[in-house]
């Protein structure tokens, strides 16, 4: 037997029998365990309301420490001390939890489900202007105030970070992200990342100088090249020569362009104007051009939605999928076929560019956009590449908030897919879309006022 059950049997035989004793001395053995058992009920009740007590209301502990309630009183103690000992444990971590988030210079800001601010560090207040004591349970999309902030925080944040202009201090600027954790909960990361944005600024700057500087002693260079080459006189052995300088002058000339045009588009801040443009002219003209490339030694065909107008900028649109056609004019061997295609998705839109010609292998399409990355190097120079063509298409895709997507099969061909957003998308009616077209005779232009 459980020696709290037999303590408990010990206390009430003994009093039951002290009772009985007593009565028999006066007179009523029976008065006497009733008695005895009222006694051992009151007992009972009193210590049982005790141990109510202490549980319930955080009372004194009942005194007894043996019987069955007194090895329950002596269990919960124990569990009571445990949980003391454990919350002291859990209070200690948090709080070096959140000494050491206020020491991190990085923002952090926890954010429940709906973007409510649950807690923020020091440093997210500092970098994003905000004030822990009152900016707590707000949304954080009303309180940073910067025009595109909002857009991306609502959209899908996790999937890219997002750099701007601090909204509390002048020149400064964060990159943020944000990581999603728990069951909905996100958690807001802020890096001040001015001096690297300073030294991209300045590479920028030396590279756009560069080019700049680079730009006038080339045109005189070529200008003199053409005098020469024209020159009935110039000697026959300086034909070869002058027509290698002429060629690589050119060369030259174009990668200067492709620098200036990559570094006009880099260091323009914001995303791309919101111009009307009618994507299926830009398409008709731009394959023009490419017909004087592939001097019909390829068949093109073209699918293009000319209801859907995109919201852009006509001169960033127009370099980024010309470079596009242009290089799957210039991969394809004669005899293949180019199709561009522009239409509507769930998503928004896209401009798609299908073409039958060498491919890419796996490895070298997530490296395509850098500047000067070529698949094969003396090919690209063959054909007049310059190897900035699509880190451009990436710089002007990225201000219209859209994405570049390419599958290839070496030796099949390759499809470039640029996606645009809903909200840069938009649809007229046929008719209007048909008139605006022929108004728009040389198809050079966006689709204005109409829209
Ligand atoms: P380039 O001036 O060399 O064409 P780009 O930046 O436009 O430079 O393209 C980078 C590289 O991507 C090219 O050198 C080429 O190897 C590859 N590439 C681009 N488009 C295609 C395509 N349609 N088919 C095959 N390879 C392509």
């Amino acid at each position: 037997m459980p020696p709290a059950i037999s303590a408990d049997l010990r206390r009430v035989a003994f009093i039951l029998a002290a009772a009985m004793i007593a009565g028999a001395v006066l007179g009523s053995v029976l008065a006497g365990l009733a008695a005895g058992l009222a006694l051992v009920l009151g007992l009972q009740f009193r210590e049982l309301w005790l141990l109510h007590r202490w549980v319930h209301r955080n009372g004194e502990r009942p005194a007894r420490r043996v019987g069955l309630l007194g090895d329950v009183s002596n269990r919960l103690d124990r569990l009571q001390r445990q949980a003391r000992k454990r919350k002291k444990r859990l209070r200690k971590s948090v709080q070096r939890f959140r000494q050491a988030s206020e020491a991190n210079p990085d923002g952090a800001v926890m954010l429940e489900a709906d973007g409510r601010i649950e807690w923020l560090n020091r440093s997210a207040g500092r970098l994003l202007g905000l004030k822990p004591a009152q900016d707590t349970g707000q949304i954080i999309s009303n309180l940073v105030r910067h025009p595109r902030f909002a857009a991306w925080f609502d959209g899908d944040p996790a999937r890219e970070p997002f750099e701007m202009d601090s909204p509390a201090a002048e020149g400064q600027r964060l990159l943020l992200r944000v990581v999603p954790f728990g069951e909905s909960r996100r958690m807001l990361l802020v890096r001040d990342i001015t001096r690297l944005h300073t030294l991209e600024q300045m590479r920028r700057d030396f590279v756009a100088n560069v080019s700049h500087e680079l730009r006038s002693p080339l045109t005189v260079v070529m200008g003199d090249l053409e005098i020469m080459s024209g020159d009935t006189d110039l000697p026959d052995g300086w034909r070869r020569p002058v027509a290698r300088m002429t060629e690589q002058a050119a060369r030259m000339s174009r990668i200067v362009e492709d620098l200036l045009r990559l570094s006009r588009i880099e260091s323009d801040p914001g995303g791309a104007a919101r111009q009307p443009v009618q994507v299926a002219d830009m398409i008709a003209a731009i394959l023009r051009d490419a017909a004087r490339l592939s001097t019909s030694r390829h068949e093109m065909i073209v699918e293009a939605d000319p209801s859907l107008i995109l919201l852009g900028d006509y001169g960033e649109l127009y370099s980024a999928l010309s470079n596009i056609v242009f290089n799957a004019v210039q991969y394809t061997p004669a005899g293949g076929r180019v199709t561009v295609r522009w239409l509507a998705l769930e998503e928004g839109a896209c401009c798609e560019v299908e073409d039958t010609g060498v491919g890419i292998e796996a490895h070298h399409i997530p490296r395509l956009t850098e500047r000067f990355y070529r698949v094969d190097k003396a090919r690209s120079r063959e054909l007049g590449g310059t190897g900035l063509g699509l880190a451009i298409v990436k710089h002007a895709l990225m201000r219209h908030d859209a994405g570049l997507h390419v599958t290839s099969e070496p030796g099949e061909g390759s499809t470039f897919r640029c996606v645009f957003p809903a909200d840069r998308v938009q649809r007229i009616e046929r008719d209007a879309a048909g008139d605006a077209a022929a108004e728009d005779s040389g198809g050079e232009r966006g689709l204005s006022a109409a829209l």
